[in-house]
């Protein structure tokens, strides 16, 4: 059997603590590989090579950085089809969905490319006489990320390669139920010449992320995963002096207003819902139905519903892979047979649904629940799977303060043609990530992406300008170069002239 190893120093480094875990295929339910489990000691001899390397790589200059960047796009974007090939075999999702994480991945490498646009900091020249003042940004050191298994490279893109132009050196911790793709991302990394260990991969557990945690010589954690993990991640690694910033999970609401296209807003329903099967942070898991549109919207989502191909991702002809492990496919089913048993109307029940060939899959067909409450479990929790949830309301008023009521306030949508209220949404709701007829409003690269309330801890979004900030600090110069005219003795506060 396969195993990947940890990823130190520019090269692999076998695993020594004895300690593996398995890593399935979803779509056979067959343990194909297993992943080295990193112990303490191994953390830290990955936080030592990158402290090493930030030695040369954080005086580096930004034309060297930015070579290698420019060198390691062109590389990934050659490489997409491996990539998103490694992704559907360990996290299950169609082949076409895997091809549009690496895109996305790849829009913040480009980012990155453009790092020294980012960094040339602020100068005012005279702002006394003879003294200017400068604000420029410098890298922290050795920065650490720790991610979600529900993009095994998009993720881990969001953080190393903004981190890195930056000028820190990095340690990533890729989830340990898909740990290919990031492997891969890092051979890519020293092909197109990044120096040795400037990127390194530690595998593993919470015995990895509780080392990364603890270490002294880490000063910043960026985290990607569900909200009670990114929590414990914040408040840990806050009170352990270093800079946090921790995505965590959702429950995102798209709201439905009576003057929407609902063919459109039926389509946007089942992409985003169903697309990767639901583990998506940005998923929509909940369409808040406004006055009559709820019978006809459901009509035309269950006819779409009905034609939906659910197969192996490396199938051209699926358009649903399966999901993650067989324990989340039980605990997924378990919401659905659990709403009827709440008072909800089970409008399609996917719980029994597998493929033929594949019966050991962790396969579960889509879900939709009418008549959801925001008292059942289906509706209070992130289900993380295909099911997706319809509460009717009445009005506008009464759907913006069920959303906001909400603990997260990661993505949300509104569908209508109306403009004005479309623009009180976007005003009242309360949620970092807003689509106006867009269901999944993932922002490009050069804006940030992050959410409110329990959906992220710490004040900083992910990439865009808040990465730029969140991987460097500032730093104010005051300059007055000596003048013969500055001479003589004066005990006053210093004062502007
Ligand atoms: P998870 O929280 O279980 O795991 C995330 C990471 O934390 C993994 O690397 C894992 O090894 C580690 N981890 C797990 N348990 C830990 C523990 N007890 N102590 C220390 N570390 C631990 O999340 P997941 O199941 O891999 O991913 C799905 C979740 O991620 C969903 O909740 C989803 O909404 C969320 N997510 C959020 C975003 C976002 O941008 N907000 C993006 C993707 C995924």
């Amino acid at each position: 059997m396969k195993t990947i190893s940890h990823w130190i120093g520019g090269k692999p480094v076998e695993g020594v603590s004895g300690n593996f875990g398995p890593v399935y295929n979803p779509a056979t339910g067959a343990q194909e590989k297993q992943v080295a489990f990193a112990s303490p000691d191994e953390v830290d001899a990955a936080v030592a090579a990158a402290k090493e390397a930030f030695a040369g790589w954080g005086v580096s200059s930004l034309a060297k950085r930015t070579s290698v960047l420019f060198k390691y796009r062109e590389l990934v974007d050659a490489h997409r089809d491996e990539i998103a090939a490694l992704i559907t075999a360990e996290h299950g999702k169609v082949h076409s969905d895997a091809l549009g994480e690496v895109a996305r991945g790849l829009e913040i490498i480009e980012l990155a490319c453009g790092i020294p646009e980012k960094l040339k900091g602020e100068l005012s020249t005279q702002v006394s006489t003879r003294v200017d003042v400068s604000s420029i940004r410098q890298s922290l050191g050795v920065v650490a990320g720790i991610t979600p298994f529900n993009f095994p490279a998009m993720v881990p893109m969001w953080m190393f390669p903004l981190a890195i132009a930056c000028g820190n050196t990095f340690v990533l911790k890729p989830s340990e139920k898909v740990p290919s793709a990031a492997f891969k991302l890092a051979e890519l990394a020293a092909e197109a010449g990044l120096p040795d260990g400037v990127l390194n991969i530690v595998n593993g557990d919470k015995v990895a992320v509780d080392a990364i945690l603890a270490h002294p010589d880490i000063a910043a954690v960026s985290f990607v995963g569900s909200t009670p993990i990114a929590r414990y991640i914040h408040t840990t690694g806050t009170a352990n002096g270093k800079r946090v910033q921790a995505l965590g999970g959702a429950k995102n609401h798209m709201l439905v207003l009576p003057d929407a296209d609902l063919e459109l807003a039926a389509d946007a329903a089942i992409n985003a819902a169903y697309g990767s099967a639901g583990e998506r942070c940005m998923a929509i898991s909940v369409v808040v139905a406004v006055g009559d549109t709820a019978d006809p919207l459901i009509g035309k989502i269950k006819e779409r519903a009905a034609k939906l191909r659910i197969g192996p991702g490396d199938d051209p002809a699926s358009e649903m892979g399966p999901l993650i492990t067989k324990v989340h496919r039980d605990k997924v089913a378990s919401y659905v047979t659990g709403a009827a048993a709440q008072g909800a109307e089970v409008v399609i029940d996917g719980t029994g649904y597998t493929v033929e060939g594949y019966e050991d899959g962790h396969w579960i067909g889509v879900s939709l629940l009418d008549r959801v409450t925001p008292a059942m479990d289906a509706y209070r929790d992130e289900i993380f799977g295909p099911v997706l949830s319809v509460v009717r309301v009445e009005t506008y008023d009464e759907a913006i303060a069920l959303m906001n009521a909400s603990p997260w306030g990661n993505g949300t949508a509104i569908f209508t043609r109306d403009g004005g209220a479309a623009r009180r949404f976007q005003l009242e709701v309360e949620a970092g990530m807003v689509g106006v007829n867009v269901p999944i409003p993932v922002p490009v690269g050069y804006h940030s992406f992050g959410g409110w309330k329990d959906s992220l801890f710490g004040d900083h979004h992910i990439y865009g300008n808040d990465g730029v900030h969140f991987y460097t600090r500032g730093k104010v110069v005051t300059t007055r170069w000596p003048d013969p005219a500055d001479g003589g003795i004066n005990l006053g506060f210093p004062s502007n002239h």
